[in-house]
């Protein structure tokens, strides 16, 4: 089956009594055993039968199938946020004394976890410019436990070069993980180009509009022993898909290619359409040809850039009327909404960073995030535009 259609088709691993045509949602904690043999084998995982929705629940054990079917990974892990994927398959990969070898352009939460969280529990983040694959060498050491990367940098809209890094990667001994929550995983295959463990925040793209915070871990080719880890992780951390979750985040996976297809259309159309105005001095989207990292972006991405497009204003006091203005565009945070958003990165996801960690990051005062939805860009145009015009 092709993508589209596995995306609806994928068989329950049994059959439901009811023929539901839709994935029930089993909202039980704990299941009933014919008797006492079935129920060891169960616990031990000798046959794969839930027994607590801890760590295994049908409804969600549906959702880790269909992108298992969709990506051709070895095993997928569902967790409760897209930090939660993060945080756990990181903490199933490094030990006190590892590092990773990662950039300073990263998710707000991601660099906090890096150099705030992991660095209190002796793991250490070793920040280098990705894009320059001499300096990611020159950090890896023998305590490396993987290269970290986001496929495309959020404001910046940075991109790395896969195949790249995982050669230097594998070189060395070490995984290469990769936060691929820009592009849907429907659309290219991080598997292909050397990504051992991929990472997504499925509130974006799957979430089908928004409607539930979720994240998976899919693994391509970390090793047993990262499997085995994992599921310690699971059962011990507790940061497992809910059902309901995984429900909501099902039907979202299987209409992620049509809102995909006239989101990053519409995000074409519109990152054109602001180049002609003024007030705009800057506009930052892939998908334009004359863009630094197009070319990349599209060789790795089978030529699709996304649906956020980041715009540079003349000041932060531009920003705020811009944001003040607008009647359509919705100001709030999040990426792939039905919505087109709007938000100001510097004074609200890194509000609370300094000077010096804003700097670090390269986190401009200027700068206007806008995640691109479904509407008429016409109107969302119109709304950009009047809320420009002095
Ligand atoms: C949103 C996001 C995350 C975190 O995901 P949550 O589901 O909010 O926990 C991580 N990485 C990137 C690139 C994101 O956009």
């Amino acid at each position: 089956m092709k993508t589209k259609t596995k995306a609806i088709h994928s068989l329950y691993q049994s059959k439901d009594a009811y023929g539901a045509l839709a994935m029930p949602v089993y909202h039980t904690d704990a299941y009933e055993f014919e008797n006492a043999e079935i129920m060891s084998d169960a616990f031990c995982s000798r046959v794969p039968l839930p027994d607590y929705s801890r760590v295994t629940n049908p409804t969600v054990i549906y959702f880790e199938k269909k992108i298992r079917e969709l990506t051709g990974a070895r095993h997928v892990h569902a967790l409760t946020s897209g930090m939660a994927a993060i945080c756990n398959s990181l903490l199933a990969i490094c030990g006190s004394g590892s590092n990773i070898v990662t950039s300073n352009h990263l998710f707000g939460n991601t660099w906090l976890l890096f150099s705030k969280t992991f660095a209190r529990y002796g793991i250490e983040a070793r920040f280098c410019d990705l894009c320059d694959i001499e300096a990611v060498k020159a950090s890896i050491d023998g305590k490396t436990a993987c290269v970290y990367a986001e496929i495309i940098s959020n404001p910046l809209q940075e991109v790395v070069d896969l195949k790249a890094l995982s050669d230097v990667a594998h070189e060395r001994g070490c995984l290469l993980l990769a936060d691929t929550t820009m592009i849907p995983f429907t659309r290219f295959n991080a598997g292909q180009l050397g990504v051992d463990l991929e990472l997504v925040s499925t509130t974006k793209y799957v979430s089908g509009g928004a409607s539930t915070i979720g994240g998976v871990a899919i693994d391509y080719s970390c090793g047993n022993d990262y499997e085995e880890r994992m599921q310690e992780m699971m059962l011990n951390f507790g940061a497992y898909m809910t059902p309901h979750v995984a429900y909501m985040q099902t039907l979202g996976l299987e209409n992620l290619e049509a809102r995909y297809s006239l989101e990053s259309a519409n995000t074409m159309e519109l990152a054109e359409r602001l180049r002609t105005l003024p007030a705009i001095r800057e506009v930052n989207y892939t998908g334009l040809k004359d863009n630094p990292f197009h070319e990349l972006a599209c060789r790795q991405f089978n030529d699709t850039y996304g649906a956020m497009i980041c715009i540079e204003l003349e000041s932060r006091e531009k920003c705020f009327d811009f944001l003040n203005r607008l009647k359509l565009v919705k100001r709030a945070t999040n990426l792939f909404d039905n919505r087109t958003l709007a938000i100001h990165p510097a004074s609200t996801i890194f509000g609370n960073f300094s000077k010096q960690q804003l700097h670090d990051l390269d986190v401009s005062e200027n700068c206007i995030r806008l995640s691109v939805g479904l509407e008429d860009m016409d109107d969302v145009f119109e709304d950009i535009r009047q809320a420009l015009t002095d």
